[in-house]
């Protein structure tokens, strides 16, 4: 009997994501990016789900002959793209486009022997500061790229920093216009953060959108925005079984450094899920979990294979949980109760990016 802990991928939710997103940004094509193994998911299990999508992007040249293998003929970016000479060749072989940020990668293709032209999407660095060409350097490389036999079609590319937050995107999006004003060629702008912030302004929106986050069913602004203010729904439920319960008295402490003590006499459940599974060690006391369906916090720390979870409302809820009780990490339990991954993100000091991506390899994964 392996042990009991399961991540169940939800693949109408992925495809209703998709929707949603494509709502924000109806006249553009849409960018479904799976890199970091769909974000977790597994992008064999996801794409099925996501192929209503324009194209696929991602930064694995290993990702994008997986893509290629489950059939699909359409539109592969690498948002990085390309790391030495000879995956220009992978390129030209399974073409792909990809993007353009620095001088290295321009020598390469200058230097690149091929029949078929390739079509690059060339990225601005419009503040920041990660990849990409300076506002004063771009159109110098614009010129460099569009001057090469290796070359047809040049699309322009930048990233945001603040789409999420308060600062917003008018500084990059006024610097990514004046930098592109005039060339020729689709643009793309928007991560999700921006495309359900701030693409319902027309312009902003570009020919491409590039969705990863929001297809996941996490909200890029949380806590701003909730995963349901925006119409996203869970795309991965991380759940496990109890495998004991202990009574505690009053002053009696759980696991570990003994990070929790008992004020009054309480039930304590423990449930088969820990760091080695993915979930986050900075999760502490309080972080939200179900048990049966019903919410309720950790108590005392995470450990490598077992986290302990507070039964006092469970019972107060009239659920009595003994061994084998559902617990629902994240997502959504059998009884249909929700727990947003962005909450126990939150609660551990990070991001649902994060959480879907560490995922541990022990962890079986279930596709429905
Ligand atoms: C990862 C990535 C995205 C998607 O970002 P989300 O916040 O997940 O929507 C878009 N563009 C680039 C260049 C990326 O690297």
């Amino acid at each position: 009997m392996p042990r009991p802990i399961r991540a169940h991928i939800h693949t109408a939710a992925l495809a209703a994501n998709l929707e949603r997103a494509r709502r924000s940004a109806a006249d553009a094509r849409l960018w479904a990016v799976v890199k970091a193994n769909a974000y977790g998911h597994g992008i064999e299990r996801v794409w099925d789900a996501l192929r209503a999508a324009d194209g696929f992007a991602l930064l694995d040249l290993q990702e994008a002959e997986r893509v290629r293998a489950l059939g699909w003929r359409g539109p592969i970016l690498l948002l990085e793209g390309v790391f030495e000479p000879r995956d220009l060749e992978l390129c030209s072989r399974l073409s792909l486009w990809h993007a353009v940020h620095c001088d290295e990668q321009i020598d390469m293709l200058a230097a690149h022997k091929t029949q078929q032209p390739q079509r690059v999407f060339l990225k601005l660095n419009s503040g920041m500061n990660r990849l990409g060409f300076t506002p004063e350097r771009y159109r110098s490389a614009w010129a460099r790229l569009n001057a090469l036999t290796q070359v047809d079609e040049i699309s322009h590319m930048t990233h945001f920093s603040d789409a999420d937050g308060p600062r917003g995107i008018a500084h990059q999006w006024q610097a990514f216009c004046t930098a592109t004003q005039d060339l020729p060629g689709e643009r793309s702008v928007c991560n999700s953060a921006a495309l359900l912030r701030h693409a319902s302004d027309a312009q902003v929106r570009g020919d491409w959108v590039r969705a990863g986050i929001a297809l996941y069913g996490s909200a890029p602004d949380f806590p701003e925005r909730s995963a349901s203010d925006w119409g996203l729904a869970p795309t991965m439920t991380l759940s496990t079984r109890l495998l004991g319960v202990q009574q505690l008295q009053a002053g009696d402490s759980v696991g570990y450094g003994s990070r929790f003590r008992a004020e009054a006499p309480m039930r304590i459940g423990i449930a088969a899920c820990g760091y080695a599974d993915g979930y986050p060690r900075h999760a502490d006391t309080g972080t939200p979990v179900l048990v049966h369906g019903v919410r309720t916090r950790l108590v005392g720390r995470v450990s490598m294979d077992m986290v302990t979870v507070d039964l006092e409302p469970v019972l107060a809820a009239g659920v009595e949980p003994g061994f084998g009780t559902q617990v629902t990490l994240w997502g959504r339990a059998d009884t249909g109760a929700v727990l947003p991954i962005d909450e126990v993100a939150h609660a551990a000091g990070t991001v649902g990016y994060e959480l879907m991506c560490a995922l541990a390899p022990r962890v079986p994964v279930l596709a429905e």
